[in-house]
């Protein structure tokens, strides 16, 4: 027996993108169905959980979700730099508490949550997207909606079906171990960067709480066939850089997972579909972030929807909104980053060591603008022509693509 419901907007993937859209659509008055394959939200972790303290609050997480940073510590092979700020600005989430408040608002405002339920197909209607089939706990359900929204991740698994993407084939694969540590600065993290940590990427030590960090590193793919578990192993056996300053390391939790880094190079909306967060690729390309655009888009995405399902119109060119919308907000800063990515992947270890030197020029807060993304093109021209540093002045002249 298949059973069947019905409703205006079926989200697929209750992680943060997927939780923020059925959330924004729901409080618009739309009959939410929000479906995740995991038998709770956030049982594998697949992400690092840093973003910034402006964004969780623009978003409503609350303080107890995160730990504070406000020293960012680099490292290359035979160089290091620190940066500190008064007042914290990063944030390292505890991502299945963040992860678990998103969903909890979604179903406070009246979503209905299918858990254990795997999305494995589409169905059509006059050829036209009208809702997905699923399983759950071997009894197979089919929902039929108006709008679908995509927010399975890296998966995609909605614009698969469809046939209208293909596997992302840039992509950051990521491996990391939860530990708990003799010695945690709680308000500083590092990222490490070489041949040594990882050869199209980086290593990285964020702190959770007084006494746990996370020790992770990200591989870039196709650049590099070095696994990044393999990698991690050995960087924590060997105690590289400031891993020895850690102390006696217990391992609590391993996390791994993928992110594209394509650039914005899929189309987000179709008839009755939006894709958001990984997977339309939204993510900062500098350091593979994209929690902030998951949430932010995804609750763009929920608005758009309602207001589509509202109008009685869900083509392509009604939702073509939401596109619109997120491309004018971030399409130029992630193209920028890109630049400025490509640079980073074919420095040397020596030409590391310089970098960092030059990226310490920056203050904190162009630093955190620089690693954020968050460059306008007015500020890149500024910073291009004024900036009282020439290898500063150098930097953003490529970020400009001078
Ligand atoms: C190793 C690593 C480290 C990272 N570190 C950071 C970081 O520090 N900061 C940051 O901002 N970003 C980071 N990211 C990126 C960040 O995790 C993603 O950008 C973000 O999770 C995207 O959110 P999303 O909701 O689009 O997708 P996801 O978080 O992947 O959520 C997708 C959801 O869909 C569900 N799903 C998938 N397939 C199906 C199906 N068939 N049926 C039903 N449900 C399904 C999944 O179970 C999941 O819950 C990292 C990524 C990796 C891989």
């Amino acid at each position: 027996m298949v059973k069947e419901f019905n409703y205006d907007l079926v989200v697929v993937g209750a992680g943060p993108a997927g939780s923020s859209a059925a959330y924004s659509a729901a409080k618009l008055g739309c009959k939410v169905a929000l479906v995740e394959k995991e038998k709770v939200v956030a049982e594998t972790v697949r992400t690092s959980g840093v973003t910034w303290i402006d964004y969780c609050d623009e978003f409503g997480i609350p303080k107890e979700c995160y730990n504070p940073i406000r020293t960012y510590k680099f490292c290359s092979p035979k160089n290091k730099v620190e940066i500190t700020q008064e007042t914290p600005n990063a944030a390292v989430l505890d991502v299945r508490k963040t992860y678990r408040f998103l969903a909890e608002q979604a179903k406070e405002n009246g979503v209905d949550i299918f858990l254990d339920t795997t999305v494995n197909d589409v169905i059509k209607n006059d050829g036209k997207l009208s809702g997905i089939r699923a399983i759950s706990m071997n009894e197979e359900l089919v929902f039929h909606s108006r709008i679908v929204i995509d927010a399975s991740g890296f998966a995609s698994v909605i614009a698969k079906s469809l046939g209208i993407v293909n596997q992302w084939e840039r992509f950051g694969v990521g491996a990391e171990y939860e530990v708990d540590a003799e010695n945690v600065e709680a308000d500083s993290w590092w990222l490490m960067i070489g041949q040594m940590y990882s050869p199209a990427g980086y290593a990285w030590i964020f702190p959770v709480s007084k006494k746990r960090v996370r020790i992770g590193v990200g591989i870039g793919k196709p650049e590099s066939d070095v696994d990044p578990t393999k990698r991690l192993d050995e960087i924590i056996a060997d105690k590289l850089g400031p891993i020895k300053d850690l102390g006696t390391i217990t391992n609590k939790e391993f996390h791994y997972g993928l992110i594209p880094n394509e650039g914005l190079t899929r189309k987000t909306v179709y008839d009755n579909l939006i894709l958001v967060g990984d997977s339309a690729g939204m993510a900062n390309p500098l350091v593979l972030e994209g929690i902030r655009y998951a949430i932010k888009y995804g609750r763009l995405a929920g608005k758009v929807s309602a207001e589509s399902l509202n109008s009685g119109d869900t083509s392509e060119e009604s939702l073509e909104r939401y596109e619109h919308v997120w491309k004018k907000e971030i399409e130029i800063k992630i193209n920028s980053a890109h630049k400025v990515q490509k640079r980073w992947l074919n420095l040397t270890d020596d030409e590391w060591d310089k970098e960092i030197e030059i990226i310490s020029q920056l203050t904190a807060d162009e630093f955190l603008d620089f690693v954020r993304a968050d460059f306008s093109i007015s500020k890149i021209i500024k910073l291009a022509t004024h900036h009282p540093k020439f290898a500063v002045r150098q930097l953003f002249n490529i970020v400009r693509g001078g």
